[in-house]
Order: C-alpha cells, then structure tokens, then sequence
C-alpha cells in the first residue's frame, strides 16, 4: 500500500501552491498602514492628527463619532470638544437634489473649481435611504473621480445605518471635526426625498436645491416647502437639447420665487442653470455663494443662523438621547416585542401599547435614579 501522504499528493483535490503575486504596493507601506490601522490611538494622538489635517485619523476620527459603541462615543465625545473651539470658521453648503438630477456630477465639478481656488473641501452625505436598505444612494467615491484622489479634498459617505436624526448629529460632529482639520469649505449632500432636506438645512450656511427641467417646460418634483428653504436654485444639465427648456424654467421659477416671502438673511433666492459636464456656470455659481456669504457676515445674518441653529439642536439632540435611551433598554425591547403582537392581533390599540411603554419606561428610569 502507498503512503497515504503520496495518494494525497497525487489526488486530483489537492490544492496547488499559487504563483506568488508581487505587492501592488511596498511591503513597508502596507505594514505601516496596517500599523496606524491596529495602533489604537489616546485623545491626544487623535487631536493632534486631526489638526495636523491627517486624513487617516481623521477618518477614524469620523468613525469612531459613527460607532454605536458606548466606548467609542465616550472617546468621540472627548476629541470634539477638544476640537470644538477650533471649528466653526468653514463655510457649509447643503446639496439637495432628486436622484438623478446630478448631484455627484455637480459637486464633482463645483468641488474641483473650490479646490482650484486654493480651498479645502470637505464632502459629507445625509442618506436616507440606507437605513432600511442597508446601501448608500450617495458618498459612493467612485461617483466623484477627480475630486476624491485631489489632496484638498476628503470625502466621506454617508453613515449607513440608524434614525435621521443619528445620522444627522453624526454628521454635524463630522462637520467640526472636518473644520478643525483645516477645511474651510463643507458640502453636505443629501437626496431629495422627504425630511433629509430640512435636517441639512437646520446645519448649513447656504442651501443650494438642484433641479431638473421638465419634459415640458415645468420643473420636476419640487415641493414648495424646499423650495423656500433653498437660497438658490441651479437647473442642471444645461446642454444639448436641454439648453432652451432649462432657460425657460430659469425664467418661470425666477418668476415663481417672487411671490415667496422674503428670507430673514435679506437675500433673494437666485435661478441658475448649469452642466457639470461642460463645466459651465460654476463660475456663476460660485460668485454667486461667495457673495451670498459676505453678504450675510456683513449684514449679521451668519452668526445669527449658526446661534439659532444651535438652539434647534439642543433639542433634535435631546430627542435622539430619549429615543436611544428607551430603545436599547432591554425590558422595553421585550415589552416592544410583546405589545406588537397585541396590537398585530387586535387586542390593544397603538396608543395604548406606546402609553404602556412610556410608564415602564418612566418606571425604570426612577427606580435607577
Ligand atoms: P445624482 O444621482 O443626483 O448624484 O446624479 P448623477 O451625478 O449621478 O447624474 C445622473 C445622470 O445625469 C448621469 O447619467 C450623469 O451622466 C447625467 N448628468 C449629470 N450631470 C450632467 C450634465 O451636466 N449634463 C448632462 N447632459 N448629463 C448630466
């Protein structure tokens, strides 16, 4: 009988050895990487790094504010403070838009015109979408070429999971983080469908709404509440045959726009149109958010909003805190469980089953207290 190492050998399963594949990058960066990436860093490491304007640890950074992880929220917490009194001085800029309507193109070509101008750019997103479908619509950094491989710029997707009301403290946290590391110039992208837009709205300085012209000559899906948030209106993919139907809803929303009240910062919303891919009107566009900006620090307006906005957000905060709060404690959890049942089968009625909820609640937090 053979060895039973030789029939092994010869059996038609036995894995061969691969040709080994030369490292598409030094073996010393791969192992430095790997270092930064297992090194776990003090608040000073973090800081440091952040203002040094490390992009890695700025990433990090920016994850550890997205953990969910009790730990990693105490760590988060201690580096914005310490980081907070070297933030604020950027100015934001909310990107909103339908899906489609050309967001990435948009901010892929704006981006590059900011970064040209000797700024830092920061691009964060609000996605809706991802926490039932677990994908992101936006922040995939593919979509931005140019921009994301450009060293004044730092693009970061979206958070993918939680309430928008999580994700949007999360990225207000990323917005200080990102100023204390040097970038002076932020967008905040978000997808035009229901609430997004009035939570980028509550973090931004400007908001900038990107429409499509119609088939006819109509503009397609604006609601008019965002409509009156928005400081300025660019009609996208001004080209081709698409040029004279974009002039003329240009024309009708500007028309549109005056009968709107007029905003508290004193200043009237624009229209532009504009192709990311002929890279035409972001000039305009451009002059147009710088003006808007010296205009409302002159006028006191900036500062105003910032303070005002700070006020919302005690209070969109408080409501994530209370939220978490009741739903990660495990006796609520059961009891969610069970009263779903009773009202799935008709037993109780939604009221009652949240009225009982709130007085457990209420219960244990006394009897920690
Ligand atoms: P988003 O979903 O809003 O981020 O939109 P994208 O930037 O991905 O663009 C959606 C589609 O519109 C893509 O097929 C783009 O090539 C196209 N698009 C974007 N900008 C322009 C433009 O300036 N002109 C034209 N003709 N097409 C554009």
């Amino acid at each position: 009988m053979e060895p039973k190492e030789a029939n092994q050998n010869d059996s038609a399963l036995r894995v061969n050895d691969g040709i080994p594949q030369p490292p598409a990058i030094s073996e010393e960066s791969v192992q430095r990487f790997k270092s930064i990436r297992r090194q776990r860093l003090s608040v000073d490491e973090y800081v440091d790094g952040i203002l040094r304007g490390d992009r890695t640890i700025l990433s990090r950074a920016i994850t550890l504010v997205e953990s969910n992880l009790p730990a990693h929220h105490l760590l988060a917490q201690e580096i914005i403070q310490r980081c907070l009194p070297l933030s604020g001085n950027s100015f934001r800029i909310g990107i909103t838009g339908v899906p489609g309507v050309g967001k990435s193109s948009f901010i892929e070509t704006l981006g590059m015109h900011v970064v040209e101008q000797g700024h830092k750019l920061a691009v964060l997103a609000i996605d809706p979408s991802s926490e039932r479908t677990k994908g992101s619509i936006l922040g995939d950094k593919t979509r931005m070429e140019n921009l994301s491989s450009h060293p004044q710029a730092f693009i970061r997707p979206s958070p993918s999971a939680g309430s928008l009301g999580g994700v949007a403290r999360k990225t207000r946290e990323a917005i200080y983080l990102c100023e204390a590391a040097g970038y002076d110039i932020i967008f905040v992208e978000t997808v035009g469908v229901g609430q997004s837009e009035t939570t980028v709205h509550s973090m931004v300085d400007f908001f900038l709404l990107l429409a499509l012209a119609g088939a006819g000559d109509e503009l397609q899906g604006i609601k008019r509440g965002i409509m009156e948030m928005a400081d300025a209106i660019v009609i996208t993919k001004a080209d081709g045959d698409n040029v004279n139907r974009a002039l003329r809803a240009k024309t009708e929303l500007q028309n549109a726009l005056h009968f709107f009240p007029p905003s508290p910062s004193g200043w009237r919303p624009l229209v532009q149109t504009c192709s990311a891919h002929l890279k035409q009107g972001i000039d305009e566009i451009w002059q147009m958010i710088e003006d808007f900006q010296q205009q409302v620090q002159a006028n006191g307006y900036f500062d105003l909003n910032r303070r005002q906005q700070a006020k919302f957000w005690i209070h969109q905060t408080l409501q994530e805190m209370l939220t978490h709060s009741l739903y990660q404690h495990h006796e609520i959890i059961k009891l969610i469980e069970k009263l779903e049942q009773e009202v799935l089968q008709g037993n109780i009625t939604s009221f009652e089953a949240a009225q009982r909820l709130f007085d457990q609640y209420s219960k244990l937090i006394t009897r920690k207290d």
